[in-house]
């Protein structure tokens, strides 16, 4: 059964459309559930979206997260409280049951700009949360979501296959408008091995013909997709890896790693005028600050 008929993706029109978040309702025969929340500040864009698809927010009673960075599951608190079950990977569960370390360390980064940028985070209580491991499968009506435990760029990352299709939440990366793919290397928990086997991983699931990113579309042309991905981001890592190993302050670092990045942003077809908009889908900060942890991580194993 092709299972693409059932899904619609909203568009949550996150601070304009520069950063786009996808939220996934998919109609089953009791009802539609969502995969992903956006962050909290989306809250009010996703009702509307779902009101769109001729559903209200009380219909939605499963939700689905890929990982609990906070523009993935960042408004999950809200469908909790209106009585959702929300579905999160082991290693997840106490970040959003308890939010308080992650809310903290998200202030830190982001000061004033918090709010606006992002919400809060709220409990979510234990009654309104399921851990699911990997490979389970999670009934709803008519449709089987098998979970994919499929960590690398987050430990605690599940992508959700429905038949045909794979939510792939982050561990596809970031595609707009199926023009370039762009790799997401957040710190702190980028592992690019560990990328590489659920890249694998998510390539050999059978019957999957088409997945649906959170930061973009529709991809049907799945190998390529995930082959030039799986380049990118060993391409990124180690044109970071000299830096790190001299110790390379990340001022310095950041004119030639953007240069590296733009470059390859143009032979995938990207004008001038565009580069800003994939600076703003994938920060040339963050994957410095994400890439850089990851060799750290990686040297302090060795010893
Ligand atoms: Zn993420």
């Amino acid at each position: 059964m092709n299972y693409n008929t059932k899904v619609h993706p909203i568009n949550l029109d996150f601070h304009g459309k520069v950063f786009e978040i996808f939220t996934f309702l998919v109609e089953t025969s009791i009802g539609p559930i969502i995969i992903e929340t956006g962050p909290h500040s989306s809250f009010e864009n996703l009702v509307k979206g779902i009101e769109k698809c001729g559903y209200q927010k009380e219909d939605i009673k499963h939700v689905f997260l890929t990982h609990v960075h906070l523009d993935h599951g960042g408004g999950a608190w809200c469908w909790a409280e209106l009585g959702a079950k929300i579905y999160v990977h082991p290693e997840g569960y106490r970040h959003i049951h308890n939010p308080e370390k992650l809310l903290a360390s998200a202030k830190r980064i982001y000061g004033d700009m918090m709010d606006w940028l992002w919400g809060t985070l709220k409990p979510i209580p234990a009654t309104h949360l399921q851990i699911v491991e990997d490979n389970e499968i999670i009934q709803i009506g008519d449709c089987e979501f098998k979970s994919i435990h499929s960590p690398g760029h987050a430990k605690h990352h599940t992508a959700w296959q429905l038949g045909n299709v794979l939510f792939t939440g982050d561990v596809a990366g970031v595609r707009i408008e199926n023009g370039p793919i762009l790799p997401p290397c957040p710190p702190p928990d980028i592992d690019i091995e560990m990328w590489e086997a659920s890249i694998n991983k998510c390539l050999e699931i059978k019957g999957v013909d088409t997945y649906y990113l959170t930061h973009g579309s529709k991809v049907e042309d799945i190998h390529y997709h995930m082959e030039k991905l799986k380049a990118l981001l060993w391409a990124q890592a180690n044109f970071i890896k000299p830096y790190f190993d001299s110790q390379t302050s990340i001022n310095e670092i950041f004119k030639p790693f953007q240069k590296f990045i733009q470059e390859d942003l143009i032979t995938q077809g990207v004008s001038e005028q565009d580069l800003p908009r994939y600076e703003n889908a994938n920060p040339t900060s963050s994957n410095i600050y994400g890439l850089m942890r990851y060799w750290k991580v990686k040297s302090e194993l060795v010893k």
